[in-house]
C-alpha cells in the first residue's frame, strides 16, 4: 500500500468534564461546564507492518491531555479582559467587573484568548503533532465537541 494515504479514526471514549466561561459572550460569560468529547483522524501511509499510527499510542497521548483538563476550571491566559488579581492557594480573577475565586489547584491556564472549542482544538492539535512519533503521518485532524452537534475541528498538514 506504499504511497496510498489511508485514514484512521478515534472517535469514542475520549473527553473531559470542565468548567469555563467565554469572555465577552452575553450568555456564556457566566461560569458553566461541559462534558467535552475529543476525537482524532490521522491520514498517512501505512508502514511495512500496515500501521499509520498505533491506536494505543494515539489514545495514550489524548488521554493524558484530557486528564490534565478533566474536573478543572479552564482559564484563558491571553484574554486582555481577564485580570489576574492574585494567585496563591487561591486564584482570583476579574472579568469585566465581576470577580471569581477558585482553588489554584483546580485551575488550568491555557494559551488561548478564550476557552472555545476552536481554541481547544488548536492547542490539542499542537500537542498531538508534537508527540506523535510516526514519520508517515500526512495530516492530523482534531475534533472537540462541547455538546452534541456543537464542536470544532483543527487540521494540521504535516507533509504533502
Ligand atoms: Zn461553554
Amino acid at each position: 500500500m506504499k504511497g496510498v494515504a489511508m485514514l484512521i479514526k478515534l472517535t469514542k471514549g475520549l473527553g473531559f468534564s470542565s468548567a469555563h466561561l467565554i469572555i465577552e459572550h452575553e450568555k456564556c460569560e457566566r461560569l458553566h461546564g461541559h462534558n467535552y468529547r475529543v476525537g482524532v483522524t490521522v491520514e498517512g501511509e501505512p508502514n511495512e507492518q500496515g500501521i499509520i499510527v498505533d491506536f494505543l499510542e494515539l489514545k495514550r497521548i489524548l488521554k493524558q491531555l484530557c486528564g490534565r483538563y478533566d474536573h478543572h476550571i479552564l482559564l484563558p491566559e491571553n484574554n486582555p479582559a481577564l485580570k489576574r488579581l492574585s494567585e496563591g492557594a487561591s486564584t482570583r480573577i476579574a472579568v469585566r467587573g465581576r470577580e471569581f475565586e477558585f482553588p489554584s489547584e483546580n485551575v488550568v491556564w491555557l494559551p488561548v484568548v478564550n476557552t472555545t472549542v476552536e481554541e481547544l482544538a488548536r492547542i490539542i492539535a499542537d500537542e498531538v503533532v508534537q508527540n506523535l512519533p510516526y514519520p508517515n503521518v500526512r495530516r492530523i485532524t482534531i475534533w472537540v465537541e462541547e455538546s452534541p452537534g456543537q464542536g470544532a475541528t483543527e487540521e494540521r498538514r504535516i507533509k504533502d
